[in-house]
């Protein structure tokens, strides 16, 4: 990464970062714009940027978050637009074929979403002239449309002279009719996957899409009269469910059924009935592109008037889970009020996704595993003298989790706490030492640098980001999580330093991860040391290294579940 790139990688985050309080969606929108435009137009005055493609495409798709986020504001249209010329730049620029073809993508949604906008032809002569590089047949077709679909339109002529000139390449009746139906199977994005967690009181589900697409939720409350539970509904346009779509099944929880219905010819909604509720928020995460959905409820009581439908055969109630711990430890818990009982340990990365990696190949994935292993058997041996009953790992193996099913794990177990365990690194390879973080914004620029390498597999949704942590902010526990994290950071660093030297402590910090968001409990990421320095990524090759930082964060959650404790003595 060059100088520029990360000068304006920083610029872009710090624009997608800042807090644009309480301002309407709509002025909004138009800061973003105006900013984002900017820095469109000064690619043609920098002679490095404009050679950057990265750059290009971080501007396109703020652009198309523009769209995204405010559908409904005056600068929507511009922003979808510009988005569509810009991955045609890139793509005839850097020679590629997957921009270009987004370009047609982006280009297609706005005539679909904007018919009317002086532009719509604009884009159809642009998705004409893109095919033409690789279908002259199709492109025929596409610049028929045109003059079709915009007979007064300032680009008939032009379209006329292109139809004139492929003249040769004119299709058959027969090659239309399957152009129609291939067209019309294209079209769609598809829903190909939806997952969900449940626990009494809580519920993720998570919609998969082959690509970005806009969408809107909203819910109704229960309706005692037709014995409806609550339904929150999330409608999503261009979009149409895939055939081998499968839902696993659902079990007993706060979710109470999916169901997905065309309310539209384009426009697919997919229903969730919830048992009860409290609270919820939607969100996306892209690459692949996928929809969030939380939602909070309150565990049912027999009263309740679900309970009374018996007509509802298949209305599944939820138990209560069935008692494993032993009844001293119970006792002991109930006497002085410890909170933490269940521990979800996050080994960062896996897979495919190597996270970082040292200058001798270490792979931080396994350091995280092996990390998070020798803590896990750790509490499982002294966890019980503080009343820790259960503890889980979100991978006992090298598997690829996407960073919000790390999250719904922690949840589907009730955890109390939540521990990510990462390694840090830096293109500055005498960068060391241990630092602790908790979700939430932040203006500093190395831990924005943090935040976006441990979001790389998601990290073009950085944009979305902001406004996801801004709806999750109230309920992040961040003082709880600030203490918890504070114990952790003082004694992972007073553990290791009894053991080795050049030990550098970097405190508690702030940032945007995203498999901290959604969490609603005490939750933290540990970056142990740096995979990029000699010294510490030998030491991280070491177990009784990475046993040192097992052992500080194990101390560091007795910690702060024993101030838990005594606070609740105290009340
Ligand atoms: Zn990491």
């Amino acid at each position: 990464m060059n100088t520029t790139r990360i000068a304006l990688s920083l610029y872009s985050l710090f624009l997608l970062f800042s807090f644009y309080q309480d301002s309407p969606a709509n002025e909004e929108a138009e800061i973003q714009f105006q900013e984002t435009l900017e820095l469109y137009k000064s690619l043609s005055t920098d002679p490095v940027k404009v050679q950057d493609q990265e750059i290009w495409d971080i501007i396109a798709r703020a652009f198309y978050s523009i769209y995204l986020n405010n559908p409904d504001s005056s600068k929507a249209p511009n922003s979808l637009f510009l988005s569509g010329r810009m991955y045609e730049e890139i793509g005839n620029r850097f020679e590629s074929r997957e921009d270009l073809e987004k370009s047609v993508d982006r280009s297609r949604l706005f005539i679909r979403a904007y018919p009317d906008n002086s532009l719509a032809d604009d884009a159809q002569i642009r998705i004409a002239r893109i095919i033409e590089g690789w279908d002259k047949k199709q492109s025929y077709l596409e610049y028929e449309k045109v003059i079709e679909d915009f007979p007064s339109g300032d680009m008939k002529i032009a379209a006329k002279n292109k139809v004139q000139e492929l003249s040769p390449f004119k299709p058959s009746t027969e090659e239309r009719a399957r152009a129609r139906v291939n067209e019309k199977s294209k079209a769609l994005v598809k829903i190909n996957k939806i997952q969900h967690w449940s626990t009494d009181n809580y519920s993720r589900v998570v919609i998969h899409l082959d690509k970005e697409m806009p969408y809107q939720s909203y819910l109704l409350k229960a309706d005692q009269s037709s014995r409806k539970p609550p339904r929150l509904y999330v409608d999503i346009t261009g979009t149409t469910v895939d055939k081998n779509l499968q839902v696993p099944p659902i079990e007993d929880g706060l979710l109470e059924e999916i169901k997905f219905g065309r309310n539209t010819m384009d426009r697919v909604r997919v229903v969730l009935y919830i048992k009860s509720f409290v609270n919820y928020r939607v969100f996306s995460l892209n690459e692949p592109f996928r929809i969030v959905i939380d939602i909070e409820g309150e565990k049912l009581e027999s009263d309740d008037y679900l309970v009374k439908n018996k007509d509802v055969k298949d209305l599944k109630l939820p138990e209560s889970p069935p008692q494993i711990d032993d009844k001293d430890i119970s006792t002991l818990r109930g006497a002085l009020g410890l909170k933490v009982k269940t521990v979800v340990i996050d080994p960062g990365h896996g897979g495919h996704d190597s996270g970082a990696v040292g200058p001798t190949g270490l792979k931080e994935k396994d350091v995280n595993l092996n990390i998070a292993k020798a803590l896990k058997s750790i509490i499982e041996k002294n966890g019980s003298d503080v009343g820790i009953s259960k503890v889980l790992l979100t991978r006992e193996d090298d598997r690829f989790i996407p960073l919000e099913e790390r999250t719904a794990i922690a949840k589907k177990y009730n955890a109390d706490i939540f521990i990510s365990i990462h390694c840090n690194a830096s293109k500055n390879n005498n960068a060391y030492g241990i630092e602790t973080y908790i979700l939430s914004f932040t203006k500093d620029p190395e831990s924005l640098i943090v935040a976006a390498r441990e979001n790389a597999t998601t990290q073009r949704g950085l944009s979305d980001l902001r406004d996801i942590i801004k709806k999750y902010l109230l309920s992040s526990k961040i003082e709880e999580s600030t203490r918890f994290a504070t114990y952790v950071q003082r004694s992972v660093v007073t553990n290791v330093s009894i053991k080795y030297n050049s030990i550098k402590n970097k405190g508690v910090k702030k940032a945007p991860f995203i498999v901290l968001i959604g969490a609603d409990i005490p939750s933290i990421l540990v970056e142990t040391s740096f995979i990029t320095n000699t010294r510490e990524e030998k030491r991280l090759k070491s177990s009784n290294y990475l046993n040192q930082i097992a052992k500080g964060i194990y101390t560091g959650i007795k910690s702060y579940s024993t101030e838990v404790e005594t606070a609740s003595l105290i009340r």
